[in-house]
């Protein structure tokens, strides 16, 4: 019998902290009440629960499983469903509540949750992790529902996951509900443009900012940190419209051209060996870091949180930062970016486009309908720029960083539903 240990919580710079010091911030700025601040900081439903699994070898190991519903306050919870040894309670609540204020930016029905289970999904077979997602899906039979807590993909997991969440969840129920999951292969109701949806709107909202910045994409230079789906698909459709992207990185390391790197042959050469950039060659071999301090008009991490810390902002050259990762930049480096005068697209704004093509996904599902993917991207595309102008027009409002105005826009939106229902 094996027993998997969650990752242990750091003290510092732990996710939650980083958020809730940020959102501190915003509702202070707002004016917000200690009764509204009370509501909207504390989860409204925490699960964890104990999943046996039968490993390939015949023995049992036992993972921990979590589900997190921040907030249902403007309609069914949505968030993803994060594969990872890192996933600890802290890390799935601060990703829950960065759910409920990314869906209230981008302006869609949705509140915030997050799920996740401690495990290292490449030590796994498709069988273990199959059996996984199953017995964590009948664990959570009560809380996900198309109009309770509809799940996603996140790290580690992707459209086969969600085909098994979706399967075992029918089952449950004796019908066929495609709605109780997004991010589903096509032939099970996936939406058109899901996949890459993600990376699209990191790519609207860098043109947008580069467009206030005066950087014309066809001249600027571009850094992806993480090539997975996020990264991979944010690099591409940056370097369609004309930008340089010079270094990319997985966790194979960092890959540097000064002539710049062609994306689509770095996707090709990833697909073909075993999904890691290990041994490229078209790009000389360099560190984590060496990228993130790269000479560079953009750089987007796009591979998970606490990316940017005190360790290294000082050593950042960037000129906009747009966050494809959920919480990369930690709080206390975000004062020195400010100091630094680099704009940052935020999280909750700048990745948004997954969560946007998820709740078209959702739609078509319940419509029984299927939308064109120029249509998927026509009106991802819009709502991405409305979002980006939004929080650009209350950071000028408020004179204060586009992160705390991406928060001040989602916790006004949350907390005057929650006056106009007067309680939940
Ligand atoms: N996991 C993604 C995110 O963090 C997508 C969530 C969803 O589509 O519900 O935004």
């Amino acid at each position: 019998m094996g027993y998997i240990e969650p990752a242990p919580i750091k003290d510092k710079e732990n996710p939650l902290e980083s958020m809730m010091s940020r959102f501190d911030l915003a509702a202070q700025l707002l004016g917000i009440d200690e009764q509204m601040y009370y509501i909207l900081k504390v989860p409204a439903k925490q699960v964890i629960v104990g999943l046996p699994i039968t490993m390939d070898d015949g023995t049992i190991r036992v993972f921990e499983g979590y589900r997190v519903i921040h907030s249902n306050i403007l309609g069914p919870a949505k968030g993803g469903i994060r594969l990872d040894m890192g996933v600890n309670l802290d890390e799935v609540r601060a990703l829950a509540a960065w759910m409920t204020w990314k869906c209230a930016v981008v302006d869609i029905p949705y509140g915030g949750a997050k799920g996740g289970i401690t495990c290292n999904p490449r030590a796994m077979s498709a069988g273990e992790i199959e059996r996984l997602m199953r017995t964590y899906t009948i664990a959570m039979l009560d809380i996900f529902g198309p109009d309770r807590d509809i799940p996603a993909p996140d790290m580690g997991t992707g459209p086969r996951e969600m085909a098994w969440l979706m399967d075992e969840y029918s089952k449950a129920k004796g019908m066929t509900v495609n709605a109780v999951v997004t991010g589903k292969p096509l032939v099970l109701g996936g939406s058109l443009g899901r996949t890459e949806a993600t990376g699209r709107g990191v790519m609207v909202s860098a043109l947008a900012a580069m467009e206030k910045l005066k950087i014309n994409p066809y001249k600027a230079t571009c850094a992806v940190q993480g090539f997975g789906n996020v990264g991979s698909h944010a690099a591409s459709l940056l370097h369609e419209r004309g930008v340089s992207i010079l270094a990319i990185s997985d966790i194979s390391g960092a890959y540097f051209n000064d002539k710049g790197i062609d994306i689509e042959e770095a996707i090709r050469y990833r697909d073909a060996n075993k999904g890691t950039l290990e041994g490229y060659q078209h790009a000389e071999k360099c560190t984590n870091e060496d990228l993130l301090a790269a000479k560079v008009d953009v750089l987007v991490p796009a591979a998970k949180e606490d990316v940017i810390t005190m360790n290294n902002v000082a050593s950042i050259n960037a000129r906009l930062i747009v966050e494809g990762a959920n919480g990369p930049t930690s709080a206390n480096a975000d004062n020195v970016i400010n100091e630094k005068g680099i704009m940052v697209v935020p999280d909750i704004l700048a990745n948004a486009g997954g969560v946007t093509v998820s709740y078209f996904e959702w739609v078509q599902n319940r419509l029984g309908y299927k939308w064109t993917l120029e249509r998927v991207n026509r009106r991802s595309d819009r709502i991405m720029k409305e979002a980006f102008d939004k929080v650009y027009e209350a950071s000028v409002q408020y004179k204060v960083p586009m992160r705390i105005a991406a928060y001040l826009v989602a916790i006004d939106k949350v907390s005057k539903t929650y006056k106009f229902r007067g309680g939940y």
